[in-house]
């Protein structure tokens, strides 16, 4: 084998770039360089940090990266109304944006999230691919998107954290283990028997790309294996961006879920369930 063909084997299987990257904010966040998605896929492969799921009931927990408006007004309408809640991944650097896609929600919808039961999550201040920082940018830039957030919830600890685009590399993952409680990937698959904590795995529920066939195997799958299923996605309307789900399927995976007995919990109170501290 030539070694082009060595490095490019190494470095399969790549998640397909809708999974990688939604390209939420208009930036370009593809791997320029092999090198970048080789750091990626070794970061994505080696766990500094795992856990054991030993469950006796199966969870879903819902997440909302960037996060819109849309997602506040609708998306946590939607769990509230059935008596559960969310995680909202915010990159402070962009609260009350006007973007190319979507506006961003603001610190009064934080406040409201917060106040109502859910979960604020990191999600960088700048929301850059971490692996285009160095580590102490990333950590200067995670420190200030955690400030930003304990400015508007002075009470909110033990984040966790969710990797813009799903990007990693290694010592900005590495640093993870230090400076949140667990990382959410965008990397698809159910999270059963051990999990990384720094790449816990999620699937994009999105109109485009989750077919009802699709969500109703992830969702036996997960019920039979008692396992912990995660879906992330962006904004919720009748006519969602590629990268959010409509009103209609965000409430099919709630009540596919409901219904197989699963647990609706943020991810901050599944890690709870699975005994991560
Ligand atoms: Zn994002």
């Amino acid at each position: 084998m030539q070694t082009d063909d060595k490095v490019r084997a190494a470095v399969r299987p790549i998640p397909p770039a809708a999974a990688l990257s939604p390209f939420d904010d208009g930036d370009d966040a593809t791997f320029h360089r092999l090198s970048d998605r080789i750091v990626h896929t070794i970061a994505r492969r080696l766990p500094f940090r795992s856990a054991d799921i030993r469950l006796d009931r199966p969870i879903v927990s819902f997440s909302f990266d960037d996060f819109p408006v849309s997602a506040h007004e609708t998306g946590a309408r939607i769990l509230e109304h059935h008596g559960a809640h969310g995680t909202f991944y915010a990159a402070t650097g962009l609260l009350g944006q006007k973007r190319a896609l979507w506006t961003i929600a603001g610190p009064d919808s934080i406040r409201d999230l917060h106040e109502g039961g859910h979960e604020i999550g990191l999600h960088t201040h700048s929301h850059r691919p971490s692996f285009l920082m160095s580590r102490r940018q990333f950590v200067a830039d995670l420190g200030a998107n955690r400030a930003a957030l304990r400015r508007i919830l002075p009470d909110l600890v033990n984040e966790t954290f969710a990797y813009p685009f799903g990007l990693s590399a290694l010592s900005q993952k590495r640093s993870l283990g230090h400076l949140a409680r667990a990382s959410r990937s965008v990397q698809r698959g159910l999270n059963v028997d051990k999990i990384d904590l720094d790449f816990i795995r999620a699937y994009e529920l999105t109109d485009g790309g989750l077919p009802v066939e699709e969500l109703t195997r992830l969702l036996d799958d997960a019920a039979a294996r008692n396992g912990w299923l995660v879906f992330l996605t962006h904004d919720i309307a009748d006519s969602p961006t590629r990268f959010g789900a409509s009103p209609a399927l965000l409430t099919a995976a709630l009540l596919g879920a409901i219904r197989r007995g699963m647990d609706v919990l943020p991810i901050r109170d599944a890690l709870t369930r699975i005994g991560v501290s």
